[in-house]
């Protein structure tokens, strides 16, 4: 399943494509969707702001994102913390955010679909 949620694959047939767009990882154009899955017509966006709830998934990504890189960070820094490791954070969070915006829809959609 996580296979399929990386891979931007429809959650119902796991052939048809959520995005149009083959790169969803570092795309910082505005995310192109299908509106339903081009191989079995499973539509994605079940009513207008379907995808609002998709926003906190965005947000718990940057926030595991950010953990991460401090976490990491506390390897190379002496102290645990060390401001020095913010830019970083940021710069993070940053290359990140066309990525978790377009794989948290992805994800909501999976997550929806499952209850
Ligand atoms: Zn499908």
């Amino acid at each position: 399943m996580i296979q399929k949620i990386i891979t931007n694959k429809c959650p119902n047939c796991g052939k048809g494509h959520v995005y149009k767009e083959k790169n969803i990882y570092f795309n910082f154009k505005k995310p192109k969707m299908n509106k339903e899955c081009d191989h079995c017509g499973y539509v994605f966006e079940k009513e207008p702001g379907f995808f609002f709830g998709a926003m906190y998934v965005s947000y718990a990504l940057g926030i595991a994102e950010a953990i991460a890189v401090f976490i990491i960070g506390t390897f190379f820094f002496e102290s645990t913390f060390d401001l020095r490791i913010l830019p970083w954070i940021i710069i993070t969070i940053l290359a990140f955010s066309s990525f978790n915006v377009r794989i948290a829809r992805i994800i909501w959609i999976y997550l929806l679909k499952g209850i």
